[in-house]
């Protein structure tokens, strides 16, 4: 059975799933985009990653195609046609396809945005193995624009980072800017040093990600401490822990940073406790 496929109001087979050559997230990268996990058929923190879509398309003048509750039944109805119980909703927003290629904004009278939205199945995406073994980054140089707070479907850079990663036997990547650590290429970086936990403060530097709120919410309910300031690549090879987050990985501990290891090389507790607390959290509030 094919993939159901949401595409401007229409619940369509992926094979007939299609925008125009005109749409501006395909010729401008025009267009934003939000990634909200599914467990047990439910939808993790849909409010916070609806939040953060209005947030986008305001930084971008670019108008809301749907409400947040037509936008929830989208997703709901996502699952249920596509039976799925563990994965991804992929949402994207464009502003539209104009008749012509044309560097200004076009009328949004006159030019609906673009709305399409699928599911990725991935079983065993709460329980992956690989949180137990943590993951190897790499530091890259952060040569992103500006403002890294809008979630925009610009992603050549963040794939070209995955890309280095590979090529050097790591798994991911970190970016690097005035000698701090931004964030990772999908995903917010964090580290740990005598109990505390660190991640970079929010700013347009990075993405305010949606799993950050969280954790750290749910790190402060459980009397860790938190500090928010940003941290460079030595203070992160010399830390006790590092894990980073994101909607699709959860809390993911990283073990190694350019070659280096960290403490015994194992994933550390308070990555573990976290990872857990969220799944755990975040299930009891999924919709
Ligand atoms: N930073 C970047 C650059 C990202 O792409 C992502 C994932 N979309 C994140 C952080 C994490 O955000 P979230 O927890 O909302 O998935």
């Amino acid at each position: 059975m094919s993939r159901i496929v949401y595409v401007n109001g229409d619940y369509v087979p992926e094979e007939d799933a299609k925008i125009s050559v005109f749409d501006r997230g395909f010729l401008m990268a025009d267009g934003v985009y939000e990634v909200t996990s599914v467990l047990d058929s439910k939808l993790i923190d849909f409010a916070g990653h609806a939040a953060r879509l209005e947030r986008s398309l305001s930084e971008l003048d670019m108008a809301a195609p749907v409400t947040t509750d037509a936008l929830r039944e989208i997703f709901r109805e996502l699952v249920a046609r596509n039976n799925l119980v563990e994965g991804m909703i992929y949402l994207q927003v464009t502003r539209g396809a104009p008749n012509d290629r044309d560097f200004a904004f076009p009328d949004p009278d006159e030019v609906p945005s673009t709305i399409v939205a699928f599911s990725q199945s991935k079983p065993g995406l709460a329980d992956n193995p690989v949180a137990k073994i943590g993951q190897k980054v790499i530091s890259i140089e952060d040569i992103r624009w500006g403002r890294r707070d809008i979630k925009t479907v610009q992603l050549l850079y963040p794939s070209m980072g995955k890309m280095m990663a590979k090529a050097a036997g790591a798994d991911d990547a970190w970016m690097v800017e005035d000698g701090h650590v931004t964030e990772g290429t999908s995903n917010n970086a964090y580290i740990v040093k005598g109990g505390k936990i660190i991640t970079r403060q929010l700013s347009t530097d990075i993405l305010h990600g949606i799993t950050r709120a969280a954790i750290l919410r749910f790190a402060r309910e459980s009397q860790m401490v938190v500090e928010e300031r940003s941290f460079s690549i030595e203070e992160a090879q010399n830390a006790d822990e590092a894990f980073f987050t994101s909607a699709s990985a959860f809390v993911m501990p990283v073990v190694e940073i350019d070659g280096v290891q960290l403490a015994d090389g194992k994933p550390g507790p308070v990555a573990a406790r976290l990872r857990e607390i969220y799944l755990d959290e975040s299930r009891k509030t999924a919709e």
